[in-house]
């Protein structure tokens, strides 16, 4: 289950680990040393016919592939969805990763950035797209610079004639806009604001046309798929799930950073089989499994299986699978008053049970006592008539110390 899928991911991982930040990105395959190793020869197969796009969706459908930007939904299908649109369709890469505790979206993007794009590129050539819109993270600086110069080197050299048209543009700077309809809002150069749903994206969405929607990993794993086959992908896995995540691990262990590993595992497995363990003084109190909005979960729930769909029962989401660990040192209290008061500065005040519930639980839960019978309400009413997943998701951290660390509040 250690097995990498491509041989660069060890160094990175390595790099990351040891606490690596970047300003200015440098050391990535660049154009020419990703066509040297047989970058963009996947595109110009299916662009010369040698691939047809029903098989290619259909690999990708039987790998299992879903959406890894937090939503999971199959990849292959959302191809076909937007494929069934009229024309003409967009689409719009979302890089902006802004889930607190994430970071593989900028650990992939950093080191390999033509492989994101050439699944974006198959991807528009499988769905029939006419132009392709890249949203970065404002935050990322180092990334943008060099994204902008292989792009350039990309349109100077296509590997295929046609190529569509691919806009990079800047974040706003806003949690939300990573939401897809407030980036889509933010891309067309409004305030970023999640759209009330139907209709979805896939019919009307980027200048009212169908759009394909993706995260950069997503994409990131096109290739390797369609190169390795279906069963590769799909043979990875534990606990009866399948397939490959790309956890974000922080907080209280030994080797942070980035863990390609099998979907299923464990919080604990991954402490201890790809994160050295816990630090010494520690021990493994609770987790986040998926950043600030997925909930938190105490130790004697560590042998859940981390996946989509997997977390659901116990009121928490793997979402981008940021997992972020706290020992006996931390508190749930302190971590669900942080989230919370993330999420009040966050929401884009559109609608009132978000705008104001989160202030009035941020309040509620700054007490020294916490009224549990009022704070049940508020969640239920955020959870029900938020428009966007921000609000449905803000009182995650809260229900679950409510429900899993009672001991947290007892009266002292
Ligand atoms: Fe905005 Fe929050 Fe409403 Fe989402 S739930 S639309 S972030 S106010």
């Amino acid at each position: 289950q250690h097995a990498l899928p491509h041989a660069d991911v060890d160094g990175v991982l390595a790099a990351v680990g040891a606490g690596h930040t970047v300003e200015t990105v440098t050391g990535h395959i660049d154009y020419a040393a990703y066509r040297a190793s047989g970058g963009y020869a996947l595109l110009q197969a299916c662009a010369s016919g040698v691939h047809d796009a029903d098989a290619v969706i259909a690999t990708l459908e039987d790998s299992g592939l879903r959406g890894l930007g937090g939503a999971g939904f199959p990849l292959g299908r959302k191809w076909r969805i937007v494929r069934a649109e009229p024309g003409p369709r967009l689409m719009a890469v979302n890089i902006d990763e802004g889930e607190p505790g994430t970071f593989k979206d900028r650990f992939y993007l950093e080191r390999d950035p033509h492989r994101f794009l050439e699944g974006a590129l198959i991807a528009a050539w499988a769905v029939g797209i006419e132009a392709i819109y890249l949203y970065l993270r404002d935050e990322y600086h180092g990334c943008r610079a060099m994204l902008e110069a292989e792009l350039d080197k990309l349109r100077r050299e296509p590997p295929v004639s046609g190529l569509p048209a691919i806009h990079l543009r800047r974040g706003a700077g806003a949690y939300i806009c990573g939401e897809e309809s407030a980036m889509i809002e933010s891309i067309e150069g409004r305030r970023g604001m999640p759209r009330l749903r139907p209709p979805y994206v896939a019919q009307v969405g980027l200048f009212g046309r169908p759009t394909l929607v993706h995260n950069i990993e997503s994409l990131h794993w096109v290739r390797e798929v369609l190169e390795r086959g279906a069963a590769w992908f799909a043979g990875h896995g534990r606990h009866g799930r399948q397939g490959l995540r790309s956890f974000s691990v922080s907080g209280r262990v030994r080797e942070p950073g980035v863990k390609l590993a099998p979907a299923g595992i464990t919080a604990r497995e991954l402490i201890a089989e790809y994160c050295g363990g816990m630090p010494d003084g520690h021990a493994f109190y609770a987790y986040l499994p998926g950043g600030a909005s997925g909930g938190i979960l105490p130790a004697s729930m560590g042998d859940i299986p981390l996946d989509f769909d997997t977390l659901q029962p116990y009121g928490c989401f793997i979402g981008s699978a940021a997992v972020v660990v706290l020992s006996q040192h931390d508190s749930a209290v302190a971590a669900a008053r942080n989230t919370l008061a993330f999420f009040t500065d966050e929401s884009c005040g559109q609608c009132t049970p978000c705008r104001n519930g989160t202030a009035k639980a941020l309040a509620l839960i700054r007490q020294p006592q916490w009224d549990t019978a009022l704070l049940g309400e508020l969640s239920q009413v955020m959870r029900d008539a938020s428009i966007c997943g921000l609000g449905q998701a803000a009182p995650n951290p809260v229900d679950c110390v409510i429900r899993y660390f009672p001991h947290e509040l007892a009266p002292s």
